[in-house]
């Protein structure tokens, strides 16, 4: 059997949903501050020069990637889901979600 590099394939498809996703603009949009760089965080209502846009429900693993459970179609529909399924956040939120999520793909 192939030795499947799930790792790289997860990374290009997200390099896709980040270059192509309309999603990910309009949730961009959402949360932007009119006339300005500054983004509205979602976690902490503070004004953000820098944002990150965050899947509320988790993208995981890709199917077939060692503990996942996942099949495609529900990997495509959380990674490629409406711009209500994203929220901006800035680094400190980001990083909580980030790791509440790690411990619910365990
Ligand atoms: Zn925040």
């Amino acid at each position: 059997m192939t030795d499947i590099p799930h790792a790289l394939i997860r990374n290009a498809l997200r390099k896709i949903w980040w270059e192509r996703s309309k999603a990910r603009r309009e949730a961009l949009k959402r949360q932007k501050v009119k006339g300005s760089q500054l983004w509205i965080c979602e976690g902490c209502a503070q004004l953000i020069p820098r944002k990150h846009v965050d899947h509320i429900v988790p993208i995981g693993k890709t199917p077939g990637a060692k503990g996942s459970d996942a099949d495609w179609n529900g990997f495509f529909d959380r990674l490629f889901c409406p711009s209500e399924g994203l929220q901006i956040l800035c680094k400190a939120c980001h990083d909580e979600k980030t790791k509440t999520d790690k411990q619910g793909i365990k």
